[in-house]
């Protein structure tokens, strides 16, 4: 048999066996008790993956990819009224202005350059200059160049000013650490196909009990209305459109496999010994990193096309070997590949990984 195909994407992730087995585990009306108690289960395990949010927060699960969760929860969480500053350092941030922009609703962007760290500064004095702005928004891990984004100073800013986070987690979820109060989180967007290791096709919404409640005027899309979710989900359990129900099961597979592998911290180490290893392996021929070591996230690093490689060639010749690596976004196009660290990756694959690359990036 020829080897697997591993993916290094940023999602969708190399399945496990046994979450790829729970996708034949049966076929179920999505309005019927077992599934209502399904939706039920994996609200809870997902609300409890950082178990210091299980009491004050509550998750909600909608059909779609990431992007979904996040629109649906601008959608939801942002005020109509009041503004929302979005901090922008990549395509994530930036899609979010557009969903927002979309919506009507009153936001300002405080744009950065893609390979830049969020200026704590300028946020400050334009939270200050503007008055009315009630809701922060951001990517926790900016997948365009891999930088995790300090929520630490961030957030501990919001908490201090009294403004709501609203956080696109999509791509840190279950591999970096989250502290959803000291960061005054409102709400987070994540999905079943990045660090949980599940099938795309679920993605979710954790919101503070505080944010459910409040009454909100139109949210000006019907299927993105989450609190119809969340009063359907955590009523009666049913959801109000059709859900994929092996994906579901697949997810409940992943999440049982994530806490018996010890949780988000087990995964973050996981993934920061791969990301040594295959660092290792490509400083060696000479590659280097587009941003300082120290800003990247353990789920993906960019690193610069040696001169004289294009992407297509090197994506085509590990492609041959079994390994699917990602490109650059936007500009950075023709100057970085991308390596994430997620998924079922064995031992003996990242060891051919890391004996091939160096071949790979030479010519
Ligand atoms: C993957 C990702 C998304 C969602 O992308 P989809 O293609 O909709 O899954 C959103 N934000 C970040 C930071 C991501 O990495």
């Amino acid at each position: 048999m020829a080897p697997r195909t591993v993916l290094l994407n940023p999602g969708p992730v190399t399945l496990s066996d046994r979450v790829r087995a729970a996708l034949t585990r049966g076929d179920w009306c999505h309005r019927e008790p077992e599934f209502a108690e399904l939706t039920r289960a994996l609200n809870a395990s997902l609300a409890a993956v950082y178990p210091e949010m299980r009491e004050a927060c509550a998750a909600v699960l909608l059909a779609g990819s990431g992007t979904a969760a996040v629109e649906g929860m601008l959608a939801t969480f942002a005020p109509l009224k009041r503004r929302t500053l979005v901090v922008a350092n990549g395509v994530y941030g930036e899609r979010m202005a557009r969903m927002l922009a979309a919506h009507g609703r009153p936001h300002q962007v405080v744009k950065h350059d893609w390979l830049a760290a969020p200026d704590l500064g300028l946020i400050e004095r334009t939270i200050e200059e503007l008055a009315d702005v009630s809701h922060l928004a951001v990517v926790h891990h900016e997948t365009t160049t891999g930088r995790l984004n300090d929520l630490v100073a961030l957030g501990s800013l919001c908490r201090r000013r009294g403004i709501k986070l609203l956080l696109d987690a999509v791509s840190s979820f279950g591999a970096e650490a989250i502290d959803a109060e000291a960061w005054n989180v409102a709400a987070l967007a994540a999905t079943a196909n990045k660090c949980l290791h599940g099938v795309p096709g679920l993605s979710f919404v954790i919101g503070h009990r505080d944010a459910w409640a409040a009454t909100a005027g139109s949210v000006g899309s019907v299927y993105l209305d989450l609190r119809n979710y969340f009063s359907a989900q955590h009523g009666d359990g049913f959801s109000p459109f059709t859900q994929p129900v092996q994906v579901a099961f697949a997810l409940q597979e992943a999440l049982a496999e994530f806490a018996e592998q010890g949780g988000w911290q087990a995964r973050q180490r996981t993934y920061r010994s791969r990301a040594q290893r295959i660092h290792a392996a490509l400083i060696e021929s000479g590659v280097t990193t587009l941003l300082p070591e120290a800003d990247y996230s353990s789920v993906l690093w960019s690193y610069r096309l040696p001169a004289g490689r294009s992407y297509p060639e090197l994506h085509d010749r590990l492609k041959a070997e079994g390994f699917v690596i990602y490109a650059g976004q936007g500009r950075l196009g023709d100057e970085i590949f991308r390596i994430a660290h997620m998924g079922d990756i064995t031992a003996e694959e990242l060891n051919r990984l890391c004996a091939i690359l160096p071949e790979a990036v030479s010519r």
